[in-house]
């Protein structure tokens, strides 16, 4: 397991955001956290990079503690909602990206190629500020590539997307997949979710109601209609 979250245990005042959750992640599986508004799929992700600390339980990274910086080394992170600095440029952006992430060597190489895959080429003396949504969120994506990761989080990754922008992100999630990486993704697009994802877990008001093989558990029926059915009941 590449992610290890035992009996966590977070709240917020007194809202339950996640409740004696726990939780595998194979190394190398594109793993879906799907639930409902307010299930604690953002709060978990949050909980991973220690964004958010928990009241009680443990989580594990690679076998270190997420409470460690070490367990950070080779995490993309996007975030539900990419902002940045309204004047920087989407070249600064991506600059400041990679030097947080220790690159030096090949920094502008590395840029090229994630402007190139992400299709921002020609945005990058723009300033964040005249971005349009997909745009903003196609340059999330980009600084998430940034570095050598093994583990990708993915928080919402289609929203702001047209159906091209889905298209590519798509093309550069199975790529990624090709390459071994881990994908961990929160999303509410069951249909493209169904289409990169093997393994899921869906929580419900914090809680864990089912984890397993996205074919073995929904069978016969849509994702949609399994989803459905588990909320429901
Ligand atoms: P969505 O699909 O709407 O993004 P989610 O599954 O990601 O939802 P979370 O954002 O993790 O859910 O929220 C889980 C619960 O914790 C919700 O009840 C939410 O209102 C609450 N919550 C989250 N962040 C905070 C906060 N900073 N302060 C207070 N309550 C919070």
């Amino acid at each position: 397991m590449i992610i290890e979250a035992k009996n966590i245990n977070k709240y917020y005042g007194s809202t339950y955001a996640l409740k004696d959750f726990s939780l595998g992640i194979p190394k190398g599986s594109s793993f879906a956290l799907l639930g409902p508004n307010g299930a604690g799929k953002t709060t978990f992700l949050k909980a991973l990079l220690d964004l958010t600390p928990v009241d009680s339980g443990e989580i594990t990274i690679n076998g270190i503690s997420s409470l460690s910086e070490k367990s950070r080394k080779g995490i993309g992170y996007l975030p539900e909602k990419f902002t940045f600095f309204d004047y920087y440029t989407v070249e600064g952006v991506l600059i400041f990206y990679g030097k947080m992430k220790g690159i030096n060597k090949g920094l502008a190489e590395q840029i090229e190629a994630v402007v190139l895959k992400t299709k921002i080429t020609e945005l990058q003396q723009r300033k964040v500020k005249t971005l349009s949504k997909g745009q903003m969120q196609r340059l999330g994506i980009a600084c998430m590539l940034m570095g050598d990761n093994d583990l990708l989080l993915l928080d919402e990754p289609f929203t702001g997307l047209d159906p091209i922008g889905i298209k590519d992100l798509k093309e550069i999630l199975r790529g990624l997949q090709v390459e071994g990486k881990t994908l961990l993704i929160n999303s509410h697009i069951l249909s493209e979710v169904e289409q990169i994802c093997d393994q899921m877990a869906i929580l419900n008001k914090g809680e864990l109601v089912v984890e397993g093989k996205i074919t073995e558990l929904a069978g016969d029926a849509s994702l949609e209609d399994f989803f459905y059915e588990k909320i429901k009941s």
